[in-house]
């Protein structure tokens, strides 16, 4: 049984995902998320069914628009696998539980802020605004741990952030998105998803920069960051921290 859920839960990740590609580059650009239908953005050719498969869609056409040749942003078939293999993940740690649904809630945020921010260096509000109400209720509705350990989590999440955007380098979105975030995960596994997101930017960011893939002084957007972190903190957390601790205690 478990196995059916399992790619039920795949397949499910990699439809929604293919959604959320939709939802993260057209929200930025003011774009409503009905119309137009999907269309190719050279030629104009409004999709068919046969190109709507996520990843598989892209695989078979090569990357290509099967109507005019023009190479398909790598960001759709990556948004849709990362959203599938995410969900996959999320149930094979967290089962069908309320904390299993609330993973997935992160990771459809995660997938929408991370193709933004890749493409527009922009975390936008509507998305943030959308999640906000949803995680305020379901954090207090699942009462895992006392609600100040979740306010905390957000004042330091937003905080840290607000601090490093006054000295520049950060963007507001950034401290809204780290503050929701901050709230889901609690102290102090938000610090520790601080932490990682820092390590793995500031990896990035320099192997980047050294490949030649970018320049010297171009920002590289810091959500994907945030969001990688967080998930890493709400998913294994309290085991990186024991570890951690049992270390220095
Ligand atoms: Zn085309």
């Amino acid at each position: 049984m478990t196995i059916f859920i399992a790619i039920y839960i795949t397949l499910l990740g990699l439809v929604l995902g293919s959604f959320f590609n939709v939802v993260a580059l057209r929200v930025p650009a003011g774009e409503s998320l009905l119309h137009p239908p999907s269309q190719c953005p050279k030629c104009s050719t409004r999709l068919g069914v046969r190109d709507l498969f996520p990843v598989f869609s892209y695989l078979l056409s090569g990357g290509k628009c099967r109507y005019c040749g023009v190479k398909v942003s790598l960001l759709y078939p990556l948004g849709e696998a990362a959203t599938g293999l995410l969900f996959l993940w999320i149930y094979l740690k967290l089962g069908l539980s309320m904390k299993g649904f609330e993973g997935l809630l992160l990771v459809s945020l995660s997938v929408i802020i991370t193709v933004s921010d890749l493409k527009y260096m922009l975390i936008p509000n509507k998305v943030l605004l959308f999640f906000l109400p949803l995680f305020l209720v379901l954090v207090p509705f699942m009462a895992e741990d006392p609600l100040w350990v979740h306010a905390l989590g957000a004042l330091c999440g937003g905080g840290i952030l607000l601090l490093l955007a006054l000295f520049g380098g950060m963007g507001m979105g950034d401290v809204k998105l780290f503050a929701l975030l901050g709230w889901v995960i609690g102290w102090p596994n938000v610090i520790l998803a601080f932490l990682v997101a820092c390590a793995l930017g500031a990896a990035v960011g320099v192997g980047l920069q050294l490949s030649g893939i970018i320049h010297k002084k171009q920002p590289v957007p810091f959500g994907p960051f945030l969001v990688f972190g967080t998930l890493l903190a709400f998913l294994y957390g309290p085991d990186i921290i024991g570890f951690y601790l049992t270390f220095i205690g």
